[in-house]
């Protein structure tokens, strides 16, 4: 889905790319960059830092991967296909992250940008609590 995406964008995922892409979606936890950067140094590569941070940024500018910014962190994203906004329910037991897209919830937002004149960027929207398993 990963390469259908890149073809369509006209973006090439290189095979370091697709590894980062592989680390971070070897879970639904959230990871660091630096944890990734561990991950590809254990599976043999020896990437300058730079290189694996950018490859991240590639990864989350190409709507693969999102960053977690209360976090730090990165996710995949289930649904690449659609271009979306995105909300997470993050929860701080067990660290699971639970990714909606809620069309309401970007409309509100983008009625408030549009009554303050506001030229939203990138809206966040990070909820913490506790999951439903964890519960
Ligand atoms: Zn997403
Ligand atoms: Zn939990």
């Amino acid at each position: 889905m990963a390469q259908e995406q890149c073809r369509k964008q006209g973006l090439k995922l290189t095979p370091l790319r697709q590894q980062v892409l592989e680390i971070v979606w070897s879970s639904h936890n959230p990871i660091g960059a630096y944890e990734v950067l561990q991950a590809l140094q254990s599976s043999g590569h020896k990437p300058a830092p730079p290189t694996a941070y950018r490859a991240l940024d590639f990864l989350v500018s190409a709507q693969l991967i999102h960053r977690i910014e209360s976090l730090n962190a990165f996710i995949g994203c289930p649904s690449p296909n659609d271009a979306h906004q995105c909300q997470f329910y993050i929860c701080s037991e067990c660290g699971h992250i639970a990714e909606i897209n809620s069309p309401a919830v970007a409309s509100a937002l983008d009625d408030g940008a549009n009554a303050l004149g506001f030229k939203s960027q990138q809206p966040v929207i990070e909820v913490h609590g506790i999951c439903k398993a964890c519960q």
